[in-house]
């Protein structure tokens, strides 16, 4: 039987970082919520499992940080590069003045799980998996719910505001004829995960070498990969043959000579065509969109998450009454995007910027490498190490659940 259609406050699409935890806070404010995921289940591919110390802090406000660390994952207290051949320390988090000051890797579905089952305590908070949606319902020119698929049929939502939190390549902000800027991007990364030993280095690094980028997250008993080529380089890669590819991540981590070969071909790497931009407005009558879905982020400084539960909470703060309330106003949906447009357009604009000048450099360069100023600065002064960790650590504007939120 094909769902019937609902009536909420809240429609949310996507459920992700930035509309799972926009659901559970609205939510726990007691606002009727509804939000549609269309995937069956929160495993996917590897999308970043990084929990910042902002959203560590967020947790701490909610009261669920004890309960949340209790989830396997592994501290990262700063993050290593080596450049050329000078080794540096890019961030040390032990220093910002927050409860963790780590990173917490942990894997994104474990997250996501957590937000779904502590939202499920509110009667107002409504999950629903394998619900895709596919258009938007609009009368006189405002948006009043959305229209979904699942595997049993098709349905609508009718809500005062829908959500757009489906990601990079949001459908309800295409359907909304949101305008898109575009900032373009010098390169793409190719994922994939090599065995972990315990003669491997403990550390998560950045290796930067002439042509290449090749970054190492440790998971334990896994590294998670990215190495980073040249745009549009991958369909000349795979005309080669695999063993080159190989050859190349040896020569990057001479650790991994065996553990490679567990990687069979090009199946087993996936490519991430990198993309950074952001919607000119974020909103229009009824209609909003965060995280990804309002600007896609470079995967430099690995902070789309961050951002994208920034924007929730500071979503939540702005709405969660007038939503309650039935008095939601475009001004409400002008405010969220004020609260977090500087802080996007600043963060983006120092990601462009560490792309042309670092990345781009690094991937055209042919002779021996020599560490640009920016990294030669950070080895010499420790105190740099301080200010990078609170850009990649919290994030340009912090957010915190408002004390009105947290009371109601
Ligand atoms: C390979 C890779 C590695 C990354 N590494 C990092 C990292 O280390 N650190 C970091 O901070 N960021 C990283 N990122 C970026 C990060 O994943 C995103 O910035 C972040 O997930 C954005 O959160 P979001 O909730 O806005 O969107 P998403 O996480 O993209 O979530 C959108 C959700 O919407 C769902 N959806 C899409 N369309 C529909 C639809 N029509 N109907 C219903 N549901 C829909 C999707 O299934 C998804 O669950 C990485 C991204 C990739 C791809």
């Amino acid at each position: 039987m094909a769902p019937e259609n609902i009536s909420v406050r809240c429609c949310i699409a996507g459920g992700g970082p930035a509309g799972m935890v926009l659901g559970y806070l609205l939510a726990r404010a007691g606002v009727k919520v509804v939000v549609l995921e269309k995937h069956r289940d929160f495993l996917r591919d590897f999308r970043g499992d990084t929990i910042h110390p902002s959203t560590l802090e967020v947790m701490n406000e909610l009261g669920l940080l004890d309960e949340f660390l209790k989830l396997p994952h592994q501290k990262v207290y700063e993050l290593n590069a080596q450049v050329g051949e000078l080794p540096l320390t890019i961030a040390d988090f032990r220093h910002l003045p927050t409860r963790c000051g780590f990173v917490a890797f942990m894997p994104q579905w474990d997250f996501l799980n957590f937000i779904a089952e502590k939202g499920a305590r509110y009667p107002g908070f409504d999950l629903m998996m394998e619900a895709e949606v596919n258009g938007l319902i609009e009368e006189s020119g405002r948006v009043v719910g959305v229209r979904a698929n699942t595997p049993s049929g098709a349905f609508e939502v009718r809500a005062d505001l829908v959500v757009g939190a489906d990601g990079r390549s949001s459908i309800v902000r295409e359907k909304a004829g949101l305008q898109v800027k575009e900032f373009g991007a010098p390169m793409d990364v190719l994922w994939f995960r090599l065995r972990r030993t315990a003669e491997d280095p403990v550390a998560t690094m950045g290796r930067f070498d002439s042509g290449r980028i090749f970054i190492t997250l440790n998971r334990g008993d896994y590294w998670q990969c990215g190495y980073v080529i040249p745009k549009g380089q991958f369909e000349e890669m795979r005309r080669q043959e695999f063993k080159t590819f190989r050859a190349a991540i040896v020569k990057l981590a001479p650790y991994a000579r065996d553990s490679v070969h567990d990687l069979r071909d090009w199946d087993d790497v996936k490519l991430l065509t990198v993309r950074v931009d952001r919607l000119i407005d974020w909103f229009r009558p009824g209609l909003l969109c965060i995280g990804d879905a309002a600007h896609a982020m470079s995967p430099v400084g690995g902070i789309g998450i961050n951002l994208a539960i920034q924007d929730a909470v500071a979503a939540a703060n702005v709405l969660f009454q007038p939503l309650r309330e039935g008095q939601l106003a475009i001004d409400h949906l002008r405010r969220v995007q004020k609260r977090r447009g500087w802080p996007t357009r600043v963060t983006q604009g120092l990601q462009v910027a560490v792309q042309r000048r670092i990345i781009a450099r690094v991937l055209s360069e042919t002779g021996p490498l020599k560490p640009p100023l920016a990294a030669r600065l950070l080895a010499k002064v420790p105190f740099l190490r301080r200010i990078s960790a609170r850009i990649v650590g919290l994030g340009i504007r912090p957010e915190h659940v408002s004390p009105e939120l947290l009371r109601s």
